[in-house]
């Protein structure tokens, strides 16, 4: 037999009711407490069968649970060791109701999770005293307990955000790839790993011939397209792990290529030029072809005493300088 009590004081106030589970096979001890909890704020739930408590308390949620020792089919103790593993009752305060018993089976009680005790016709003040105050802990406990999941929750999306936002802060906007602020971070960085451990890095400058006749050939919305596709269709073809290309600015893009000889930085240039020829872009402003082409300047180094990135840089746009110089549409590597 299960039943609940709720007076009309509770109704008024629910926020504050709190649930109190009695798990006793006596009907009379049920209805002392009954009687004992009316308009106290505490609202009774009755188990009469222990094997039926796990079930209950995992309806009822109660804020404090009230156990009897001795029960058939299972012990009051027995229960208690299943509440204690069980992932709602585990934290439940309980309270043991008992008749005279010795210090022997306290110390197990207690040793097995039980967090008080009460003699079996308790007092009402001193059970109500109690109940509240173990009811109003777990409340509070559970409130904590909600709050921190709560701020660990944000804590993650604030985590998430911040990835999100450094992530868009080293793109750019037009193109997709890395923005100039990340080229130079991860230029420096590149260098320095150069310079410690005694190895090449090489950097390509790359340029869109004539842009600027394609924006007044095609208007300057066509030409952001343009770039677009450029920078899609490099992309791809520096994706070994460390490469990076990105915009350096305008029709211009940069790739970095640790660990990369100046033969091997070549032979991507001119790839990446065929790749940007092959797509067939028409560009009537040319005045060396009926499309789309690019410049590029190749540089290598292997860091040595006093010299900066900038060194190879400026080597790449030399060359780059160069390739124009020669005619557009080719690779030129600095020697
Ligand atoms: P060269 O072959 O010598 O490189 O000639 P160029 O016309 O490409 O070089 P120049 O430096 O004279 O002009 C670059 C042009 O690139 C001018 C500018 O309008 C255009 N440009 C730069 N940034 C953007 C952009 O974001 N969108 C568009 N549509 N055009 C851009
Ligand atoms: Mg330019
Ligand atoms: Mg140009």
């Amino acid at each position: 037999m299960i039943f609940a009590e709720q007076t009309p004081l509770e109704l008024k106030r629910p926020a504050q009711v709190l649930s109190v589970l009695l798990i006793d096979d006596s009907p009379i001890v049920a209805a002392t407490l009954k009687k004992m909890l009316r308009d106290s704020g505490l609202l009774l739930h009755c188990c009469f069968e222990a094997d039926q408590a796990l079930a209950m308390i995992r309806g009822v949620r109660p804020a404090v649970i009230v156990l009897d020792l001795v029960m058939p089919v299972m012990s009051g103790l027995e229960l208690l060791e299943l509440i204690r593993i069980d992932a709602v009752g585990r934290d439940i305060p309980v309270v043991v109701l008992s008749g005279q018993i010795g210090s022997e089976i306290k110390a197990n009680a207690f040793a097995m999770g039980a967090n008080d005790f009460l003699s079996k016709t308790p007092d009402r003040l001193e059970l109500l005293a109690r109940l509240r105050y173990h009811g109003r802990s777990y409340r509070l406990y559970q409130q904590r307990e909600l709050m921190c999941e709560a701020l660990k929750q944000t804590a993650k999306q604030l985590e998430e955000r911040n990835r999100e936002l450094k992530r868009l802060s080293n793109i750019d906007g037009l193109t997709g790839v890395a923005n100039r602020r990340y080229l130079d971070e991860s230029l420096a960085s590149e260098w320095a790993r150069a310079c410690r451990m005694g190895s090449v890095l090489s950097v390509i400058m790359i340029d869109i011939d004539y842009f600027k006749a394609y924006n007044d050939a095609y208007g300057h919305l066509e030409g952001d397209l343009c770039l677009q596709r450029v920078a899609k269709a490099l992309e791809p073809v520096a994706a070994r792990g460390g490469d990076l290309l990105a915009r350096y600015g305008g029709e211009e893009f940069t790739l970095i290529l640790p660990l990369t000889s100046l033969q091997g930085a070549m032979s991507l240039a001119n790839k990446l030029r065929q790749k940007i020829y092959e797509l067939r872009i028409p560009h009537v402003g040319s005045e060396i072809s009926d499309r789309l082409s690019i410049s590029l300047g190749v540089a290598s180094l292997t860091p040595k005493n006093r010299q900066s990135c900038d060194e190879l840089l400026t080597q790449a746009d030399q060359a780059l300088y160069i390739a124009k110089g020669l005619g557009r549409n080719q690779a030129v590597a600095f020697e």
